[in-house]
């Protein structure tokens, strides 16, 4: 049987053009071929369920599978057809450093080298990279640490329910809190079934999941106080928890109304229900102190993933000493053998100190605002309509006049229904990745340049050309 690598081509042409290098402006791929990995796809599927590991690798459009990757440097990753692309998928955002970071790269080489992999047992960069994380993030006394994002939102919902002593979770329509039987519910309903925006309906958002589990939830429109504060009024003594992504990451990066994350603090702590920020993608990620730091609204649980660990597997849950008090004392429990981990742990430890150094996030916020400034005035060149969403290095544009407030809107506008995904097509072609589908983001890492976004910015121009007349 032949191996993989017997199908991987030399990465350092292109044809006969040589791919550039880490420093130089990229070149848009003259022809667009993905031919070796339509290959490596057909493969895949006879081991892999669906030739993916995990269904957000789904990729819609003319290309129905994934670029096979070879490597990443930098802002840039190349795939098995010689294609080099401007990466703002970004590993579904964790690489806030870029890939291959060097500084965190030898770190975790080092660790490995003189450390090992995994202990199970109590060691030093534990409690360091918690105590990093314990003085940036506002809501965290203490944590734990978890191996992704889906596994920390589970304990946050066991942590408030057990220190609640109730067990319904409110939780909003378009948001995403990993895929656990307790929460993956009315991520991405259908409206057909989805019931009135003032009493939504549990919709599972996949087939497998116990009917039982839609009853211990009550969904919510986002960003709609009037509809919140009546079911609280009338449930308040079954609500143990609250549970939101602070900015809906998971809906194109919608930001809450003003005023809307602090009505969600006072309305909880005055109804003795705890506020959950997921800030799964926002930690670390639009600011050192999440986005209840950017926001200065302070929950009582925060999950933690992503940029924390710029790519190495790794999250956390923290929150209050009330809460977290019971899990100190075991009376709620939490664990897992490869908790804290030396190379999960070590990679937090090394990734804050990075993103710690002062002009960071103005940086990257700075790159964020010339992105969406620069899709602005190329739309408005050619006459098509714009709208973007997100916060500072996390992006999002809508062919569209208005970016919408909450999931149903969004899911009726005509950016979500095809635009964007022409959107998307077109710029893989022209050498630059980001998430498909509308309710995704684009991330920018610290590795990116001012060249990298005014290059991606003229391919987008370019693509909002060939397109104009099905995107305004
Ligand atoms: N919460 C949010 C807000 C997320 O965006 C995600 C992942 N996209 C998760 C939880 C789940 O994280 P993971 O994929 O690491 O399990």
């Amino acid at each position: 049987m032949d191996r993989q690598h017997d199908i991987v081509p030399s990465i350092q042409t292109q044809g006969d053009t040589p791919v550039a290098l880490a420093d130089t402006a990229p070149s848009a791929p003259a022809e667009y071929s993905t031919a070796q990995s339509r290959a490596m796809h057909e493969r895949a599927r006879r081991s892999l369920a669906g030739g993916i590991a995990s269904v957000a690798r789904v990729f819609p459009g003319p290309w129905p599978y994934p670029p096979y990757l070879v490597e990443g440097h930098g802002s840039r990753v190349t795939d098995v057809d010689g294609n080099e692309y401007i990466d703002y998928n970004l590993a579904h955002g964790p690489l806030i450093l870029g890939h291959r970071p060097p500084e965190l790269t030898e770190a975790m080489v080092r660790i490995l080298q003189e450390r090992g992999s995994s202990f199970a047992l109590s060691h030093n960069l534990e409690f360091e990279a918690a105590e990093k994380v314990v003085e940036r993030v506002p809501s965290i006394d203490l944590l734990r640490f978890t191996n992704s994002g889906t596994e920390a939102v589970l304990a946050a919902l066991r942590f408030a329910r057990g220190a609640a002593g109730k067990t319904k979770i409110v939780r909003f329509e378009g948001h995403y809190h990993g895929w656990g039987d307790p929460i993956h519910w009315s991520h991405r309903p259908a409206l057909a079934a989805a019931g009135l925006e003032r009493a939504p309906r549990a919709i599972p958002a996949t087939a497998g999941i116990p009917e039982s589990y839609g009853q211990e939830l009550i969904i919510q429109p986002w960003n709609r106080p009037e509809i919140l504060e009546r079911t609280i009024r009338n449930r308040k003594h079954e609500i143990a928890a609250v549970i939101t992504e602070p900015v809906m990451g998971n809906c194109g990066g919608l930001l809450p109304q003003r005023g809307y994350l602090e009505f969600l603090r006072k309305i909880t702590q005055d109804n003795d229900i705890f506020l959950i920020f997921d800030e799964v993608i926002t930690g670390f990620r639009v600011g050192l102190n999440g986005a209840q730091g950017l926001f200065g609204v302070t929950p009582d649980l925060t999950t933690l993933a992503k940029a924390m660990g710029a790519g190495y597997a790794v999250g956390a849950v923290g929150g209050r000493h009330e809460i977290m008090d019971l899990v100190a004392t075991h009376q709620i429990t939490h664990a897992g053998t490869y908790a804290g981990n030396p190379l999960q742990t070590g990679a937090v430890s090394t990734t804050l100190d990075i993103l710690s150094r002062p002009g960071t996030y103005e940086r990257l916020t700075a790159l964020g605002d010339r992105l969406r400034a620069g899709w602005h005035a190329a739309a408005n060149a050619l006459g098509i309509p714009l709208a973007t969403t997100g916060i500072g290095p996390m992006a999002q544009l809508w062919f569209q006049e208005q970016a919408p407030t909450n999931y149903r809107e969004a899911v009726v506008g005509p950016s979500y229904n095809g635009r964007h995904d022409k959107f998307r097509a077109a710029m893989q072609r022209r050498g630059v990745m980001f998430i498909p589908g509308q309710s995704s983001n684009w991330f920018v890492s610290t590795a990116h340049t001012e060249q990298d976004i005014d290059a991606t910015i003229d391919r987008s121009a370019d693509a909002m050309k060939e397109l104009r007349d099905q995107l305004a």
